[in-house]
């Protein structure tokens, strides 16, 4: 069992995702309904370094649930990987009297979480970033509201590529995780789904099927591709070459990280929110990751959560393969 826990931070980390406000607000009312002082940490872990605090109060969290970002702001900090800003966070900590530190981010920010808990400040980590890249959890704050954005963006440019007779390649965000990829590919009926976790071959997964579809009569096609595979201009070229008709890349890039949060992510937050104050309640040791595993939060110790590996859905690759011809 570790202190009392009085007081406690919280911050935002990495890139931005909707919903991360709604945990924020979850995280302070629970907070303070549980007779805890919340203070708000701005700019992720500079904010820790450099003191930059803010006292947060029932209404200070008002009118921000619908809105995509983060009132905290959030950044990459790089001085927070090293010792000498690992003791100034510890330090902001001791001095404010900090005794419990919520981090909302990804696996970076968790590693983060994980350094300062062995420094005697528990942490416990929310995952939030829309790419759903964390191995520990089925479901990441902000995924379901980048990928319907996605979805209604290429809905939009499907209505060019229909009435241009086109294919269009769209790159969609994710980093090295092909989940948004394949969710948005099968949502909008993508001829051909690629992502980093599958090898893809070009001419039979995606050149060949489209010959095949211009004999039966189609005459447009929407190709999905994950960030980390790339190369949306290079496939659109061979496309275009191949089956002569034309083919547009297309980047969707950072309007995938805002808007405002989908139903989804705002209830996924707050239930996050309030779960990590009771896990800092009842241990106050931290080193806890919150994660929802088939359809249940629950919680891991950071360092195994970052040892598990992340699986690709492939059941839901293969159904997307076959319902696309
Ligand atoms: P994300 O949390 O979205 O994965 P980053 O990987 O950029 O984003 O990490 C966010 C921040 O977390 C970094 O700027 C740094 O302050 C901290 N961090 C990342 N990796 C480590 C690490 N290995 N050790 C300590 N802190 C880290």
């Amino acid at each position: 069992m570790g202190k009392q826990v009085k007081t406690i931070g919280v911050l935002t980390s990495g890139g931005d995702a909707p919903g991360m406000n709604a945990a924020v607000r979850a995280v302070v009312r629970t907070g303070i309904s549980k007779g805890l002082n919340v203070v708000g940490v701005r700019r992720g872990y500079n904010g820790l370094i450099n003191g930059d605090l803010i006292d947060m109060s029932l209404r200070s969290v008002s009118d921000i649930i619908h809105r995509g970002g983060t009132m905290l702001y959030t950044a990459r900090c790089d001085e927070f990987r090293y010792e000498s800003g690992l003791q100034k966070a510890t330090q902001t900590c001791i001095d404010h009297g900090i005794d419990g530190v919520v981090v909302i981010g990804g696996d970076g920010s968790f590693r983060g979480a994980r350094d300062l808990s062995l420094r005697g400040i528990p942490c416990v980590g929310i995952p939030g970033t829309i790419d759903n890249d964390i191995a520990c959890t089925d479901y990441t704050i902000g995924y379901d509201t980048a990928m319907n954005t996605a979805m209604e963006m290429i809905d939009k440019c499907r209505d060019t590529a229909q009435s241009h007779d086109r294919c269009l390649v769209v790159e969609v965000m994710g980093r090295r995780c092909g989940d948004i990829a394949l969710n948005t590919g099968i949502a909008c009926g993508a001829t051909s789904i690629v992502v980093p976790e599958v090898p893809f071959d070009m001419q039979k997964d995606c050149l060949e099927r489209i010959q095949k579809d211009l004999t039966r009569g189609k005459r447009h096609f929407i190709i999905i591709v994950a960030e980390g595979y790339g190369k949306v201009e290079e496939i659109a070229q061979q496309v275009g070459d191949f089956t002569g008709i034309t083919a547009r890349a297309l980047v969707l890039g950072h309007v995938q990280r805002g808007g405002n949060p989908s139903v989804r992510d705002r209830v996924m937050a707050s239930e996050m929110g309030h779960y990590a104050i009771e896990k800092l309640l009842c241990n106050g040791i931290g080193n806890r990751v919150i994660a929802l595993k088939d359809s249940k939060i629950v919680d891991f110790d950071i360092l195994e959560a970052l040892e598990q590996k992340k699986e690709f859905n492939m059941e839901l690759y293969r159904i997307a393969h076959e319902i696309s011809i």
